[in-house]
Formats: structure tokens, sequence, C-alpha cells
């Protein structure tokens, strides 16, 4: 038995490979490949249909609302966000807490002033900022939910009432959310929803058309909207598979009940780097991801041994990012707590080993 702790593209779960690996042999009996029929197909539009419609549903997203599946990752959105929401003379609020949040204040201060009003890189982005002051007259303040390199969340978002634009790249469908405080949620679908290659955005209609720079078509939500995400062609297969997992999460109860599966395992994983006494986390504990936790050894000498009895275990894709080192056990909606369970048994064993 292998398991799954890549970051991302992430684990998924087997029964949605098996039916999407059926699909792109022969789909829905047309006697063609998903990955041949036109994206126009009354067929390919029942797949959008559905995979919007899922989205709504599991998120109770509120009618005044759009979901789109668009291409470009979510380092796309750094950039289309701020273009379709802000203007040059309006201001922004960024929170820097960590690599993907720093590349959205980037992008942004292209299209109009940022101001970082909170950051936590003097700490290597260990904890989530809290305790600023937002000036109501911001535009938005864009957030980033989840730190899927440095392994921190946040556990409830800024109370304001300026609208929040987030990257939810890394938990999203992890836990409930109240989208009527989002202007604009996007997330690449890789980390727990599907393979690389689309993106949801989920819109607030009415924050939208307000700008007065011209924005190339393939930029404009407005655009996609009106096209039901087929301006072009869409990333069929991405949107298919998403499609597939989002079912998956429907018929696994839906999003609170995959949250308490989430936490579960998380706490499991974190009660045991606390009570190893060979490993520790440097993340704040208030602030630890729910998918993707970071620790480390004391003894950075035995890192080696560490990893090489995960692979023995068949736990895969535990490398820490370079920028935190250690280790880093993703375990996103399709990891099982029996997944979580070996890890912590290699843990325990390599206790015993060195003790
Ligand atoms: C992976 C990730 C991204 C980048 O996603 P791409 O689809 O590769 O552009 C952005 N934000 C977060 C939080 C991520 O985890």
């Amino acid at each position: 038995m292998k398991y799954n702790f890549y970051a991302g593209p992430a684990i998924l779960p087997k029964e949605v490979m098996k039916e999407a690996a059926e699909a792109v042999v022969e789909f829905k009996g047309m006697g063609f490949s998903l990955l041949e029929i036109s994206h126009r197909s009354k067929e390919f539009i029942a797949v959008m249909d559905e995979a919007c419609a899922l989205v709504k549903e599991l998120l109770h997203v509120p009618d005044d609302y759009e979901v789109l599946f668009l291409g470009g990752g979510a380092s796309l959105q750094f950039a289309m966000a701020p273009m379709n929401l802000l203007d040059e003379s309006m201001k922004a609020a960024y929170t820097d807490t960590g690599t993907w949040a720093s590349k959205a204040i980037k992008d942004g201060k292209l299209y109009g002033k940022v101001d970082v009003i909170a950051s936590s890189k003097d700490a290597n982005y260990s904890y989530i900022p809290k305790g600023y002051d937002i000036d109501l007259s911001y535009r938005y303040l864009h957030v980033t939910s989840n730190n899927t390199i440095f392994g921190t969340q946040y556990k409830s978002f800024p109370e304001t009432t300026v609208p929040l634009v987030c990257d939810m790249s890394s938990d999203i469908f992890s836990r409930t959310i109240d989208v009527s405080k989002f202007d604009l949620i996007y997330a690449g679908a890789q980390k727990n929803m599907g393979p690389a290659g689309t993106t949801l955005v989920i819109v607030k209609k009415s924050a939208l058309g307000k700008v007065s720079r011209p924005i190339p078509a393939m930029m404009d939500y407005l655009n996609h909207i009106e096209a039901g995400s087929m301006y072009n062609t869409p990333p069929v297969f991405p949107v298919f598979v998403s499609m597939l997992t989002l079912r998956w999460i429907k018929e696994n109860g839906g999003v609170s009940a995959i949250q308490k599966k989430n936490e579960e395992k998380a706490d499991a994983l974190y009660n045991e780097i606390e009570r190893n006494p060979y490993f520790y986390t440097p993340t704040a504990l208030e602030d630890r991801s729910n998918m993707n936790v970071c620790f480390l050894l004391h003894n950075k000498e035995k890192e080696k041994q560490f990893l090489d009895a995960c692979k023995i275990a068949g736990c895969a894709g535990l490398e820490g990012h370079r920028s935190v080192g250690g280790f880093r056990a993703s375990i996103y909606n399709a990891m099982t707590l029996e997944g979580v369970n070996v890890l912590i048994d290699v843990m325990k064993d390599f206790e015993k080993l060195n003790g």
C-alpha cells in the first residue's frame, strides 16, 4: 500500500481516478474518449453544469455569485483579481503570510495601490498575524487561507466589512466557509479538487464591471461568466475530474463531514509531533494547518533515516519545502486516517529505534 503525502499535484480519491480513467477510454457510451469530444457537446456541457452546481451546493454559494472554471492556474488569479477589482486610484490591503501571498502582493501592485497591512515574514511565516486595523476605505482585503508551504491556516477570517478576496488553493472544500464575506475566492484544482489545469473562481457578480481599465478578453471575468466558462476551450479533463471529486465529497456527507475527518487526521498527527521527543513543528499552535503539516527533527542529521523509514512504510512525498526544511505531510481530503496512522507509526518506530 502506498500513501500519498505530496503537496501538489496531490492525492485524489481512488474511485475518482478510476472513473476518470474510464472516461478517457470511452465517455458515456459515445464511442469516443472524453478527450476527443466537443466542449460544446451536450455531454460536456452537462459536466460543466454539474461541476458548477456542486460547487454552489457544497459551499452554499449565495445566488448573487458566479462559479467559473478557468485555465491558467491560481497564479494567474494573482493578476486577474486586481485587474478586475482594483482601479489605479483605489487601494487594496494584503496580508503577507507566505510565498503565495507575496506573489499575489507583487502582482496586485501592478494594478493599484497595495498596502501590506500584516506580515509574518519576520518569523519565517510560522504564524498568522492578528490584531491589526483594517481601514474601511480598502477596496478589498486579500488573504491566503492556507499557506501550503509554511503549514499555517486562518482558523477564522479577519472580522471586517471590507470584502475579502481569498486564495483558497490548498484548503477549498476542506472546511465550511461563509462565502458571503468574499467578493472573490479562487483555488487551483491540483491540491484538493482535481488535476492541475483548472482554477475554480467564485465571484460576487456585483463586484465586477467597475474598473475603468481595458481588460483583455481572456482576463475579464464578465466574459467567462457570460460564456458559462466556455469563452474559449475550457480544460475539459481537469473540469471533469474536479466534478467527480465534488460528487465524492457530496457522497461522503458534504464539506462539514469532510471537515470533521480532516480535523481528526490533523489532530492525530500534531498530537504525535507534540508527544514524540524527536520531532517538533515550527508553526504557532493556534494557526496550524489541517492540510499541510510541517515538522522537523531536533537532530537534522537523522532526516535521511526518517525519510527512508517513511519510504519503506509506503509513505511518499514527505520532504519539506526548501524554505522550511524537514518534513511536510499534506493530508488533503482524500487522505485517510489510516494513511495518517501509518505515518504516525513510522514516527513511533523512529523514536524506539533511536531511544
Ligand atoms: C499551489 C498554490 C498556488 C499556485 O497554484 P498554480 O495553480 O500552480 O498557479 C497558489 N496559491 C496557493 C495557496 C497554492 O497552494
